[in-house]
């Protein structure tokens, strides 16, 4: 049980101005596992003046500075990866050695792959009479989901600390033991007070105190679409830039000449990863129609084989989904594929044999899909696989398309030329070709509803940078 009573502010742990908690429940248990303060208006107020007053010298330091405090960060995850795996298996339920490599691993690497971009900052360019010059936006209140308790932080941290700016961090309620070992890494290394600071509090108090805020200049949210249209709505009233990191319903569209065995297999280990919680999961397998019976086939062999238990358990490959609320959401979702006349390949909304608590789905796939059910336009965030037939290449390409998301994707073919081609047409920020793997370095982002910004890589500094031009 880890208990908490104080928010990290101007590099102290300060006491919180209310006297309201959060429990964090255990999903592997349903026990409470650790308590949190829960802020309100008069924290961040205080958060964001540590920040506003840490941004007058952080913003003024060389990129070899802010570099080396990367650097320094990455090398903390690394020795910390243990516990790091160890609080998302406890908070989140993710299986201890998944955890400890997938989010130990996404932290080392995302920090670690902007040691160098502070040096983007000093480069300048010349336009005619004027040399262009970046600077940092200012400071920047980050609001983030509890799929990955690190990853959505440090997505928004890394960038943040390149490019010279101050954060205010709103991490999840379900999952803010993460966050305060990350203001425990971050006073360790010694990050000038107030450039970090962190209050947990519910979205619509702490959450929307920042989106208001007149002394905060950019607001970037990871979460639900309905969350991140609420944050802009309320910045905008100060003309804040916004960063929306939103929902997904993205497709593996297996072409006619792909091994269509493989990508059904594919499909359904990967919709089991973090229990499906990933916004980028490929949650809808486009066959072509004639081969669905062979994609059932390899889609159930690997659905039935994934051993599901609690994530301190040996040899479990999928958890819990993270809480009651995501428990009742993914079974209502199933039982409306049912209801809407999908065939239940296998899964369903029973609990896994001998499971009587902990937040436990099985994994699910359903076939026969048809595009408009709900089950196919909505995002379940759970290890639901929806199986869609299609008739034609152009057909699989429109409906792909046919979502108000577009975050990512996936196309699988014998000749990757090809799969590139049809990327090419399915309108989303990422798309793997034969199962081309995650890039941390690479922009991350929505088209239409999923969001607006990019994150990770160089081209995810641009988020926290205002360009100057200087008239010469
Ligand atoms: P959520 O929208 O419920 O919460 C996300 C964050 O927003 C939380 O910190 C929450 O407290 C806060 N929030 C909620 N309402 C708010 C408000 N009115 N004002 C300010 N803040 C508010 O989402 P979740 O359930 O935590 O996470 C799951 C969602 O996140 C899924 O839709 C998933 O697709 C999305 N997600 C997107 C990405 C991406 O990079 N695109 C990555 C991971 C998760």
């Amino acid at each position: 049980m880890q208990t908490y009573d104080k928010f990290y502010i101007n590099g102290q742990w300060v006491a919180p101005n209310g006297k309201d908690t959060i429990e964090v429940i255990d999903p592997s248990t349903e026990e409470v596992c650790g308590v949190v303060p829960s802020g309100n208006k008069a924290d961040v107020d205080a958060a964001v003046s540590a920040a506003k007053e840490a941004f007058k010298t952080w913003s003024r330091t060389t990129a070899a500075e802010r570099s080396e405090y990367i650097k320094k960060i990455a090398e903390k995850f690394t020795e910390g990866a243990p516990k790091i795996g160890e609080l998302c298996a406890k908070e989140l339920g993710t299986p201890l050695q998944t955890s400890i490599a997938m989010h130990g691993g996404l932290g080392i690497g995302v920090m670690s792959s902007y040691i160098e971009v502070p040096f983007e900052m000093e480069k300048e360019e010349q336009i005619g009479n004027s040399i262009v010059i970046k600077e940092p936006i200012g400071v920047c209140g980050f609001i983030t989901p509890w799929n990955f308790p690190l990853h959505q932080i440090v997505a928004k941290l890394a960038p943040a600390l390149a490019a010279g700016c101050t954060v205010v961090v709103k991490p999840s309620s379900d999952t803010p033991l993460t966050a305060y070992y990350l203001a425990e890494i971050l006073d360790e290394v010694g990050l000038p007070a107030g450039v970090f600071n962190l209050v947990t509090g519910p979205g619509r108090t702490v959450g929307e105190a920042m989106c208001t805020h007149p002394d905060v200049d950019m607001v970037s949210i990871t979460g639900s679409t309905e969350a991140g249209v609420r944050v802009a709505e309320l910045a905008a009233g100060t003309v804040k830039r916004v960063c929306q990191e939103l929902g997904g319903k993205s497709v593996l569209l297996a072409l006619e000449d792909a091994d269509i065995a493989k990508s059904a297999g594919k499909a359904a280990g990967g919709i089991c990863g973090n229990s499906g919680q990933v916004c980028a999961a490929l949650s809808r397998l486009l066959v072509p129609r004639s081969k669905q019976d062979e994609a059932i086939a390899a889609a159930r062999a690997v659905a039935e084989s994934v051993k599901v238990g609690a994530a301190f358990e040996e040899g479990v490959a999928m958890g819990p989904v993270a809480s009651k609320s995501q428990f009742d959401s993914v079974r209502d979702y199933i039982q409306k594929g049912i209801d809407e006349g999908a065939t239940l390949v296998t899964g369903g909304t029973e609990m896994p044999d001998g499971r009587n608590a902990g937040f436990f789905v099985k994994p699910t796939v359903f076939a026969d899909v048809r595009n408009d059910m709900t089950i196919a336009q909505e995002e379940i965030f759970g290890p639901v696989l929806c199986i869609i037939p299609y008739d034609s290449e152009e057909e699989a390409i429109e409906i792909a398309n046919d979502t108000v998301f577009g975050l990512s994707g996936a196309v699988d073919s014998a000749d990757p030329e090809r799969a590139k081609a049809v990327a090419k047409q399915i309108r989303t920020g990422q798309v793997a070709i034969n199962g081309g793997a995650f890039n941390v370095a690479a922009p991350f982002g929505g088209y239409k509803q999923s969001g607006n910004g990019r994150e990770l890589g160089p081209h995810g500094l641009s988020e926290f940078v205002e360009l100057k031009a200087l008239q010469m």
